[in-house]
């Protein structure tokens, strides 16, 4: 990656972006557009469509209208494959493009945005293009009279709903599978950061992808997210994003249709520090690094980090320390290794964070404000925070922003209490060098993942998904692709 060509993809103007419905950009059905803010500067810099209940309506029987003709859920799946193996090639070649696109709307810094935007939507494509026509269906041990046959059908029109962290990596956690499986799809990306997802539904059509199969409509959650969960003729939604939405997705099911909705929620993951840690000087870098990078925006992100009392001190203070020597700004900067909250308001929720633990008495070791106004953008010091308590609020919520709140523990069985002492359960990072402690700790530990002597790495072969509060659903792996399908049985008299 060359900054002159960031700089270049940068200074080109946005032309306003509509829906994407049946192979076509399309304004919103009453004219209404929203203005898209960069977090790097707090400038308005182009216009999407503010979509209405029809523009959803519209979406989805087109959606609908491509599944039952079979142009796509009735092809060949290696002509599936091909689609999508184009695809990934074709975001590949355009990956500098997309990942400054998506920094400009949601301020991830450009080097993670390269590798964990683009080129991992670019790999996704590719993983569930290579799986698709490895799903075999079943004969059932039934008595010799009887033929029992268990196919796998594609759902049918899938629902999607993605935030705006990481949206088009998530984005293509939903779509990969669900256009793997021959489904239709109706995508509404977070308002504030929809332009990559835009981008991927044009570059699907182009890779051969039949128009009406996947329909991307803009807005607001309470409009658009909203009326796409309460359709009829939606099958199945797939959503990621907070706690309070999702539950909203399971109402909106109850008074609708009954769809199946898979959530991914958020977290609030513990990441332990024993004082037998194999190196506690990378233990400090990346629990430092499993916090702060991309702002804290991370749903996995270990926001509670857990120290065993004998090395609390030294160990926080290594921590504070990186969270002080990271260079934060611009995140479209190579230099630049944290880059913008993404909004004024998470800003403002974050600070209120801070605020709040101070009275609760948690003492602030590092950051806690907000830097380089002067830019306009939206900046936040990484925030390391101690003596936070089980009950505090700190401890307990989601802040979804750059700030660590620390616990110190004496015993094995204290760490464990703290870590299951939320109602959330995505993640969790266990750093020892007993092998039994960390079998003990995998096994203890209620989360969807649990990291041993490392933090906040997967790729595409292990599923990602929580317990508890944190969610129902997974995405990723050939798991994910499970939930694209129904079961049907042909129960045949011989
Ligand atoms: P959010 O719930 O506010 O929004 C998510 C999406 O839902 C957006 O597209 C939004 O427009 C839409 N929405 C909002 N209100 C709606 C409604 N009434 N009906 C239907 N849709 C509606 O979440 P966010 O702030 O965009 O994202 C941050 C959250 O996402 C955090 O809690 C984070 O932990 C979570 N997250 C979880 C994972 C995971 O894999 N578990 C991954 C990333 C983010």
């Amino acid at each position: 990656m060359e900054q002159s060509a960031i700089n270049a993809l940068r200074a080109q103007s946005l032309s306003p972006r509509g829906h994407f419905i049946d192979g076509r950009g399309q304004a919103a059905s009453d004219g209404a557009t929203e203005s898209v803010i960069s977090p790097i500067d707090g400038k308005v810099i182009t216009q999407i469509a503010s979509g209405t209940p029809s523009d959803v309506d519209q979406a989805v029987a087109c959606a609908r209208r491509a599944f039952e003709d079979g142009r796509w859920s009735k092809t060949a799946p290696s002509a599936r494959k091909k689609v999508l193996f184009k695809l990934a090639d074709l975001i590949e070649q355009r990956a500098l493009e997309i990942s400054v696109l998506g920094v400009l709307d949601n301020g991830t810094e450009i080097n993670m945005a390269f590798k964990a935007e683009a080129m991992s939507a670019a790999a996704t494509f590719r993983f569930y293009g290579e799986a698709l026509d490895k799903v075999y269906g079943e004969i059932a041990p039934t008595s010799p009279d009887v033929l029992g046959l268990i196919h796998h059908t594609p759902v049918g029109v899938v629902g999607a709903i993605v935030p705006w962290n990481f949206p088009l990596m998530i984005g293509s956690w939903k779509i990969a599978p669900a256009l793997a499986a021959g489904n239709s799809i109706v995508l509404k990306p977070a308002e504030s950061a929809s332009l990559t997802l835009l981008k991927i539904a044009e570059l699907a059509v182009e890779a051969g992808l039949p128009e009406g199969v996947f329909n991307v409509v803009t807005g607001r959650g309470s409009v658009v997210g909203e009326a796409l969960a309460l359709s009829m003729d939606v099958d199945i939604m797939v959503f990621t994003g907070s706690g309070t939405t999702g539950r909203r997705l399971l109402e909106y099911s109850a008074r609708s249709n009954l769809k199946r909705c898979y959530l991914e929620l958020g977290g609030k993951s513990p990441n332990i520090i024993f004082a037998d840690a194999p190196d506690l000087a990378k233990a400090a870098r990346e629990s430092a690094a499993g916090i702060f990078r991309n702002s804290g925006q991370v749903c996995i992100a270990g926001s509670r980090l857990l120290v065993q009392e004998d090395i609390h001190e030294e160990f926080v203070a290594e921590v504070c320390r990186h969270a002080e020597n990271y260079r934060v700004g611009d995140p479209l900067n190579l230099d630049t290794q944290i880059g913008a909250v993404h909004s004024l308001s998470e800003l403002e929720a974050n600070l209120e964070f801070v605020e709040k633990a101070e009275v609760e008495g948690a003492q602030l070791r590092t950051g806690g404000v907000r830097i380089l106004g002067e830019t306009g953008g939206y900046y936040m010091q990484p925030t390391v925070m101690t003596d936070v308590k089980a009950e505090d609020n700190l401890f307990q919520n989601e802040v979804f922003g750059p700030v660590l709140a620390v616990t110190s523990f004496k015993t094995e069985e204290d760490a464990l209490r703290l870590a299951n002492a939320t109602d959330f359960g995505l993640s969790a990072g266990v750093w020892t060098s007993n092998l039994s402690r960390a079998h003990r700790m995998v096994a203890g530990i209620r989360s969807g993942i649990v990291h041993v002597n490392t933090y906040g790495g997967s790729d595409l072969t292990v599923p990602l998904g929580g317990v508890k509060q944190s969610g129902n659903g997974h995405d990723k792996s050939l798991h994910a692709m499970d939930k694209y399908f129904d079961l049907k049985t042909a129960w045949i008299k011989l």
